[in-house]
């Protein structure tokens, strides 16, 4: 077992090393590497290094599971039951849980015990009911035949995440698969491995068997690489950046796995001047600096109609104004640091870029404090479709206003970007909401709302925004493949 490392506040940090079938083991190199408490840029503690030689391991330990151990033998109701019985187990310590995310990541306590936990057990627990209810069909084909397709599992599923929703998005990866039936190998985000590990160790818990779930934390080009050309990997599932999704497919090619990913955005947000503006003043507020502005589907470009737009930035600016940064252990805090210094410089670069292509900083545009990774929530006025902060992802708390004249034109203008994540519509005409619905080159559209999700709905991108949906059905149908089976009757 790893070091017990008592940190200044919160939790203990108990799983720091590979997570091997069902074994916790250093990284064969015996490398280490730092993670950071972005609020403080602190060392939390040193989690081991996994590369290639792990992965090979932990491949194997996947493969002996699907194939021989009893995993392989379970019947699909009992593989329910384990899963809800992690999801219990989770909830049961939401409380640590929450503190080890705030830690590792630095969102807002308030934002992990009461978003990231309650989701991620959500997600678990609906597909926990999914793992026996996976059907196939029977098929009336041409001839004397009985003909019926099967739903398998895909095999060993590889599984890469990012770093801005640690335990929903291994919740994301984990709940179908498993559900599906197959085992696992995953890299959590360098930024943040910590409660990805300890899942795993809830899950050994739980009762899942060993080799069902491996962990390999590590960097991107090593681990991560290795996980994506390994011959025993079926299919990689990735959350990331598009240009990170690029390589991977190239490392894919050779292996021909299957792939779904879910990758960044450059959502609209678009308000019409017969919407509640005070709704949608803060459901674009909600839609943009959650999380610090760090989700693929932030609302990071505004639309507003130009009868209210003036109107509307005075909304937004007072709360920006009202909007409290800082420790993200406070309860009262809405908005703690960005993750790491590097998306902190990112972010800062495309504040620049904003100011000097001609936009209008009417809020933030700044560092808050001296200490940790946190920047004042930043709105743009009069921004142009071409300005990079328009076209470009920033992943951070940064605003952009563009004023438009009609429906038209803004859906022109909505779809005008690579990206296809998400968009928004407020208005109180419905079958105006519903033409940009319709309208709109994206995998999600919220009309009068923002950001909801629920592990029910699928979720994904259209374009360069991702492959495939994960959540519903359609996530789960990702980590299975269809047998078709025919056998000749008798005359
Ligand atoms: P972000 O900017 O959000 O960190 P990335 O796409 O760089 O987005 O990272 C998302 C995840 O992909 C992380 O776990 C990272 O380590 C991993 N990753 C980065 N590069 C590669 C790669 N070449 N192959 C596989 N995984 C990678």
């Amino acid at each position: 077992m790893a070091t017990m490392t008592k940190t200044a506040r919160g939790p203990q940090i108990r799983q720091t090393q590979c997570f091997i079938g069902g074994n916790w083991v250093p990284a064969a190199s015996g490398k280490t590497f730092e993670t950071i408490n972005p609020a403080t840029e602190e060392v939390i503690t040193q989690v081991a290094e996994g590369d290639a030689e792990d992965v090979d391991r932990a491949v194997k330990a996947a493969r002996q599971a699907f194939e021989k151990g009893p995993w392989a033998k379970m019947d699909a109701r009992d593989r329910g039951r384990l899963m809800f019985k992690l999801a219990d187990l989770i909830e049961e310590d939401i409380d640590e849980l929450a503190q080890l995310e705030t830690l590792d990541n630095g969102k807002p306590i308030r934002e992990s015990r009461h978003g990231d936990l309650p989701l991620t057990i959500d997600c678990l627990r609906y597909y926990a009911g999914y793992a026996d209810k996976i059907h196939g069909q029977t098929i009336p084909i041409r001839g004397n035949y009985f003909c019926y397709t099967r739903r398998e599992p895909v095999g060993v599923a590889g599984q890469i995440i990012p770093w801005n929703f640690p335990m929903l998005m291994t919740a994301w990866k984990w709940g179908p698969a498993l559900a599906a039936g197959c085992t696992i190998v995953m890299k959590p985000a360098e930024q943040t491995p910590l409660t990805c590990l300890r899942m795993a160790r809830l899950a050994q818990k739980a009762g899942i068997p060993d080799g069902v779930i491996n962990v390999i934390p590590g960097y991107g080009p090593t681990a991560g690489a290795s996980i994506v050309k390994h011959p025993g990997v079926d299919k990689v599932a990735f959350t990331g950046e598009h240009r990170t999704a690029q390589i991977i497919m190239r490392d894919a090619s050779e292996t021909l796995k299957r792939l779904t990913f879910e990758l960044g955005g450059k959502s609209p947000n678009i308000i019409f001047d017969d919407a509640d503006l005070d709704a949608a003043a803060v459901g674009t507020h909600v839609g943009l600096y959650l999380n610090q502005g760090q989700c693929c589907c932030a609302g990071s470009r505004v639309f507003v109609q130009e009868k209210v737009h003036d109107k509307f930035i005075d909304k937004l600016v007072s709360m920006n104004k009202a909007r409290k940064v800082g420790d993200p252990f406070d309860p009262a805090t809405e908005q703690g640091p960005q993750v790491d210094k590097a998306q902190f410089d990112k972010i800062m670069h495309y504040v620049g870029l904003g100011k000097s292509e001609g936009a209008k900083c009417l809020t933030g545009g700044v560092r808050s404090g001296d200490r940790g990774y946190f920047i004042e929530p930043t709105l743009f006025a009069d921004v142009k479709d071409t300005m990079s902060i328009a076209t470009d992802e920033i992943f951070g708390p940064v605003l952009s206003v563009l004023k438009f004249k009609d429906i038209d034109e803004v859906a022109q203008r909505g779809n005008n970007t690579f990206y296809g994540l998400a968009a928004a519509v407020w208005t109180r005409d419905i079958g105006k909401a519903h033409r940009l619905a319709n309208q709109l080159r994206a995998g999600t559209v919220w009309v009068n709302c923002y950001d909801v999700f629920d592990a029910a709905a699928p979720f994904g991108g259209f374009k360069m925004s991702g492959i495939g949906r994960e959540l519903g059905e359609e996530g789960l149908k990702n980590y299975t493949e269809s047998k078709t089976v025919t056998v000749a009757l008798d005359k």
